[in-house]
């Protein structure tokens, strides 16, 4: 008989924890003595990103971007918004809240205060000032307005601190309010100096790493570069000709046709670049540069990367998700998620980090091409729909600004001149109603200060009830039909509404902690903080009301 050692003895009865089961079997379970958690999180949204975009390119997409996502890891098919204003800022805060716009206060890109009788843009705060530009507006932004954690904000505090939470995108807000308000620092992109920058909320200076992206001048080159088709165009088989009539197209330009040139504005030099995939390559070239910069991923505790892809968003409102400008993106996009992935591997090793990716919503075909098609879509011009909101107050109740605001399809209506002219909501209500619903593309009109006895169907009054903020929201909720939208343009597309094009969205995870497989169980963007939560042993940000989708997780 071999003799244990009394120090493997040791390490043995450390390690398993020796339990009797209900049938009597002797059960030996490993035991970690530490807790295990992967070294790098890396949160990608890729904005207006359609459930479908995976599937529609899927034969054209190359090895280790996308396929390497949907193949190796866990991909739930069936994720959906769980409420109805489905727009960016409101989309990037339920991702990262698992929380209701009602809760967490985001409840559209732009809302209305009444208090202070003003429009508010989600990331907006006065109190602070730009970093890393002369232009004083690009960087007047927080995540102030973001009223419950985000599971970044989680992070750091489970690990007091230590852990690293970065924010980088295009958009403003789609960095600011994934890396929560406890972040060490978020990045965005000034279209007129060219280059990233930040706010005095997060520091005084630009961190050494982001200077010197600046200095490379990358945009320059990519104006330079204009945007020439990844492969021959006749290979573009999932799309429309090149040049129909409801595309819009870049400034400077005559038609919408490749190759486009890249031609800046006098007051926006470089915005034009957040049109076209190189909006892309800058957004991981600076998600790569902060890794590194910030030594990511290298210390004892998780550090976490929230990135943001927004130029997907501006092709599709520019030239709809059946252009060849949304195929040629998407293909590059994948490549740019390759360059990335790879990168993650050699920096932190291949298996030491988590991946998940969404999309803070999706996005109607353009309407025009569905007509086309005998599809049911169409478009409102929203200066007729306003005209004939305040002539129908004006005609009920006698001349007066009885709507402060129209955002989101909301009006916010002017509570001291109804109180003066002894005019209720609900009377407003009535009149709206009446006036609105024989309207072409207009579903229905509901009160939202008594959405309690709106005649919805229960399944879209839940996502309506979602979105109700008492200090943010309007009061009386104008619904569109499903495929249409009011827009001045007759070109590209949008977003905003409770029907599956715009809630329909990917969810993926990848690596460390992560099964490989896929659900079609429904699943919500609610769901996506706390799985991270779960897989990081952390808790759940503070306005969350989702669950761990627990098949994609290790045990
Ligand atoms: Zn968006």
């Amino acid at each position: 008989m071999k003799r244990i050692s009394g120090f493997l003895l040791h390490l043995l009865i450390a390690f398993a924890a020796v339990t009797t089961s209900a049938t009597g079997q002797t059960v030996v379970k490993a035991k970690n003595t530490t807790l295990a958690r992967p070294k790098l999180v890396v949160g990608i949204v890729v904005d207006q990103m359609r459930y479908d975009y995976l599937y529609r390119y899927y034969d054209k997409y190359k090895e280790g971007g996308l396929k390497r996502l949907m193949n190796e890891g866990f991909n739930c098919r069936n994720n959906h918004y769980h409420y109805a204003l489905t727009v960016t800022a409101a989309g990037h805060s339920a991702v990262y809240t698992g929380a209701l716009p009602a809760v967490n206060g985001i409840v559209g890109n732009d809302w209305y205060d009444k208090s202070k009788a003003s429009n508010v843009y989600c990331t907006e705060d006065k109190t602070v000032a730009t970093v890393g530009s002369s232009n004083v507006t690009v960087g007047k932004m927080s995540p102030r307005n973001l009223l419950t954690t985000t599971v970044t904000d989680q992070l750091r505090i489970a690990t007091n601190f230590r852990s690293k939470t970065i924010g980088v995108a295009i958009k403003d807000r789609a960095s600011i309010l994934p890396a929560g308000h406890a972040a060490n620092g978020a990045y965005w992109f000034d279209s007129k100096t060219g280059n990233f920058v930040t706010s005095t909320y997060y520091g005084n200076e630009l961190p050494q790493w982001v200077q010197d992206y600046n200095n490379k001048k990358m945009p320059s080159e990519y104006l330079r570069r204009g945007w020439n088709t990844l492969l021959p165009i006749e290979q573009y088989t999932q799309s429309s000709p090149d040049d129909v009539p409801w595309e819009g197209t870049l400034s400077g330009a005559a038609k919408p046709i490749f190759p486009h040139e890249l031609i800046g504005t006098a007051g926006d030099a470089f915005g034009v670049i957040t049109t076209s995939p190189w909006g892309n390559t800058m957004t991981k070239e600076m998600a790569i540069a902060a890794i590194k910069g910030e030594n990511m991923g290298k210390g004892k505790d998780t550090d976490f990367l929230a990135v943001s892809f927004s130029t997907p968003d501006r092709i599709g409102h520019a030239f709809g998700p059946n252009s060849v400008e949304q195929e040629d993106n998407y293909l590059k996009l994948d490549m740019e998620f390759a360059d990335l992935f790879n990168f993650l591997d050699s920096w932190t090793g291949k298996g030491n980090y988590t991946v998940f990716l969404t999309a803070d919503h999706g996005a109607m075909d353009v309407p025009a091409f569905w007509q086309e098609h005998k599809l049911p879509a169409g478009l409102m011009n929203p200066t007729t729909l306003t005209r004939t909101i305040v002539k129908s107050l004006n005609d009920a109740f006698g001349e007066g600004e009885y709507v402060q605001a129209f955002e989101n399809y909301q009006l916010y209506l002017n509570n001291a001149l109804l109180k003066e002219k002894k005019v209720s909501i609900e009377d407003v209500y009535k009149v709206l109603r009446e006036t609105l619903i024989p309207v072409q593309g207009i579903a229905d009109v509901i009160n939202l200060t008594d959405i309690g006895r709106a005649p919805l169907n229960t399944y879209q009054l839940e996502l309506y009830k979602n979105n109700i903020n008492a200090k943010r929201s309007g009061d009386i909720q104008v619904i569109v039909q499903p495929g249409w939208f009011a827009s001045s343009y007759g070109t590209g597309t949008d977003h905003g509404t409770p029907y599956n094009y715009d809630t329909h969205v990917p969810f993926l995870l990848y690596g460390w902690g992560v099964n490989k497989g896929e659900t079609l169980r429904r699943t919500t963007i609610a769901d996506i903080a706390p799985t991270i939560s779960a897989l990081l042993h952390i808790l759940p940000p503070s306005g969350n009301v989702g669950n761990p989708v627990e098949e994609a997780l290790k045990k």
